[in-house]
């Protein structure tokens, strides 16, 4: 068993800012601009591949920084970091280092889609994800902003296909050569920052916005197609200013659980944890939104902004009238700062002093930062191929925030995945895809590539089809072993380990199904637990862990010669039994549609008519295009499996009911052939 203490910061202190010049070498196999959650993933994945790499950021000391919310995870956010550590990547363990307040959200519904997430010190993951950086080997950070991406024309054989040779730095001369290059620029492209009626240029407080080159190569040399969105963020409150008693506590889950797979405990011991607390608006906060709408010049405009994360000047306008949540987080251990999620504003600084003096535990509070917005460019993901490749771009990546997306998680997801294939790239191994049936990661990108985006996206757990199969608990299972078997991107230490849990959960179950015993035997054995079977039946150690009273604990200690070794996989072991038999039949539904792949789809269905349960997004793809085969259907952007299982139903239910159609034809026929022979015979000679 691995010593899964947390390790100490390697190398922070020798973290020291790079110029260009002081770089050891002119050409890397990986150039990655940008430092934010997508960059840092991107960087890390594509040197434990084993690339050459540079990361090149405007500011290493704004490496991982958290620029809105200090938190990680949650609701389908948790199962990115999930798969993102599962792949060895840095979040999941960044998390397990700086997190403050742990709890696992949407307890009431099953563990398939609970949503691992922690409050975040803001200053312990910048310096973790920094240190982790600064001691990857092949990997340099180097601190610059970069002016211009550098690409061939198209060849003339190949019409519109550039290729990416590398980049040029603002203020030096000399190019930097890679195969591949990742653009994690996040809401640095075009960036323009707003507070009440002024703007000014910027991708965030205090930098500078991207390099009006870069852009330009983007639309103009590149020809791709862009869109601008907006977000936002609340003021920061002193946290002595606020009168806590007038909020309700929101205390953190008593045993914190970790992110990473390879962490058995956080570095917060569980009575260190700091609490959050709720409050709620009320109706002078909408008054001051109302007043200072003229003032507000992000407000006024109808760029899209996140629709699950709006601004208290949207929530307002949406739904006016109501009492809207204010969860007051902390910043940190030593941070003097509340975080005041749910107040994300932009209204002039003096008007959002008037709004959060409207909420009663906030009536003396004092801003120390005031709330922003930010409007940027994003690239039409649709334009990229599911390894995060331009498709007109040879060795162009694109990651995090530029395709659209809003959050650090779906940021270090993509980082994560061009990293692996921008590395690949570089040397000379085929990019690849993950499917939407294997993980969260493969659904975003699949979503992002096939579908595009009109307005910032988030992960949910509702837009995964195969979710009970796709959990938190088992994303180590799921991607680790192909992480290190196929990809490249896991280290030896995290594939042994994943090997042990993957054999060890293997034996248990086998243990648990080689306990049969009679219904009155599993009475006598667990006399504490309700049975409902009436009927004497013999039942499996693994059948009785399904049941809701039934913990692993209670059998192994009925059992414990046989199962006593496996206590350390109690909970793993309960959900899988009690998933088991729906991953079973998702399992069996996937392999019947790569089965039938070659089935035909008849050319005149009306897809808009059809009796089954299909967007109508689907519907219109299915029907503009209409696909010959279930397999070609397959292959379409915008085509789900779950959709493909539908079509798949009601394909084989048609070919039935015509079989059935025919043979009563043909039993008709025979009938009537038989009745006229009779008449026939009965006839007078
Ligand atoms: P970022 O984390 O933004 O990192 C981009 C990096 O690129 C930066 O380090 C920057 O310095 C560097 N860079 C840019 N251009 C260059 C260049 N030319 N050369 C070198 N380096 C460059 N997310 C939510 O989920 N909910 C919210 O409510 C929310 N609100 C936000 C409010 C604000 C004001 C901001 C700025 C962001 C907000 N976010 C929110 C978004 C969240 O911060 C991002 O989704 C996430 O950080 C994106 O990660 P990224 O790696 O794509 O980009």
């Amino acid at each position: 068993m691995l010593t899964k203490k947390l390790p100490p910061l390697k190398g922070f202190l020798s973290l020291v800012p790079r110029r260009a010049s002081h770089v050891a070498r002119q050409q890397y196999d990986v150039i990655v601009v940008g430092g934010g959650h997508a960059g840092t993933e991107a960087a890390a994945a594509a040197a434990r591949v084993g690339a050459e790499t540079l990361l090149v950021t405007q500011k290493i000391q704004t490496i991982g920084a958290l620029s809105c919310n200090p938190s990680l995870g949650g609701v389908g956010k948790g199962q990115l970091v999930k798969e993102v550590d599962a792949l060895d990547g840095l979040c999941g363990r960044a998390g397990d280092w700086a997190g403050i307040h742990f709890s696992i959200l949407n307890r009431s519904k099953g563990p398939a889609v609970w949503g691992p997430r922690a409050q975040l010190d803001r200053q312990r993951y910048r310096e973790f994800i920094q240190s982790e950086l600064l001691s990857t080997p092949r990997l340099t950070v180097l601190e610059g902003s970069v002016e211009e991406l550098l690409v061939t024309e198209p060849n003339p054989e190949e019409p519109g296909q550039h290729k990416v040779t590398g980049i040029r730095l603002a203020n030096e001369s000399h190019p930097i050569s890679a195969s591949s290059v990742i653009l994690t620029t996040g809401t640095f492209l075009s960036g323009s920052l707003f507070m009440g009626q002024s703007t000014s240029p910027g991708g965030r407080i205090g930098d500078a916005p991207s390099s009006t080159g870069l852009s330009q190569t983007l639309r103009e040399r590149l020809g791709l197609r862009t869109g601008r969105l907006r977000t936002g963020t609340p003021p920061r409150i002193l946290k002595d200013s606020v009168d806590l008693s007038q909020a309700h506590l929101h205390p953190p889950d008593s045993h914190p659980t970790p992110f990473s797979f390879m962490n058995t405990h956080t570095r917060c011991k569980p009575e260190e944890q700091l609490p959050c607390y709720l409050t709620h608006t009320t109706p002078g906060v909408e008054r001051v939104v109302r007043e200072s709408l003229h003032l507000n010049c992000h407000i006024q405009q109808d760029t899209k902004g996140p629709r699950y994360c709006p601004s208290i000047e949207s929530r307002v306008l949406r739904f006016p009238g109501r009492q809207h949540q204010v969860w007051l987080e902390p910043e940190g251990f030593t941070s003097d700062l509340l975080y005041p999620q749910g107040l994300s504003m932009t209204m002039p600084p003096d008007m959002q002093l008037r709004l959060i003096r409207e909420i009663p535990a906030l009536h003396r509070a004092e801003i120390h930062m005031p709330g922003y917005g930010v409007q940027y460019d994003f690239v039409c993901p649709t334009q990229l191929s599911p390894a995060l490749q331009v498709k007109s771009t040879q060795g162009l990546f694109l990651a995090g925030q530029i395709n659209g997306t809003t959050g650090y998680e779906e940021a270090a997801a993509q980082g994560l995945w061009a990293g692996v294939n921008a590395a690949r790239l570089a040397l000379s191994m085929p990019t690849l895809a993950l499917s939407r049936t294997e993980s969260y990661i493969g659904v975003l990108i699949d979503d992002l590539v096939s579908r595009g985006v009109t307005e910032p996206y988030r992960m949910f757990t509702s837009r995964v089809e195969f979710r009970t199969s796709l959990r938190p608990d088992n994303a180590d299972l799921r991607l680790t072993l192909k992480g290190f078997e196929e990809l490249g991107c896991v280290s030896t230490l995290r594939y042994q380990e994943a090997v042990r849990v993957r054999d060890s959960l293997q034996d248990a179950l086998a243990a648990l199904e080689a306990l049969a015993l009679s219904t009155d035997n599993w009475r006598k054995k667990l006399p504490n637990m309700r049975m409902s079977e009436a009927k004497n039946m013999t039942l499996t150690g693994g059948n009785m862990l399904q049941y809701k009273d039934v913990s692993f604990e209670m059998l192994a200690s009925a059992f414990p010669e046989c199962l006593s070794p496996y206590m350390e996989f109690s909970q793993r072991l309960k959900i899988e039994a009690v998933y088991r038999p729906h991953c079973y039949l998702q399992k069996k539904e996937i392999e019947r549609i790569q089965r039938e792949e070659n089935m035909s789809l008849p050319q005149d269905i009306d897809y808009f008519s059809l009796p089954v349960s299909l967007s109508q997004e689907v519907r219109e793809i299915l029907d503009r295009v209409r696909p010959s085969t279930l397999g070609a259907a397959t292959r379409l952007q915008g085509i789900t499996p779950a959709a493909i299982v539908h079509l798949l139903h009601y394909v084989n239910y048609m070919v039935q009911k015509e079989k059935r159609t025919h043979r009563n034809q043909a039993d008709q026929k025979e009938d009537r052939e038989e009745d006229m022979c009779a008449r026939n015979a009965s006839l007078p000679q």
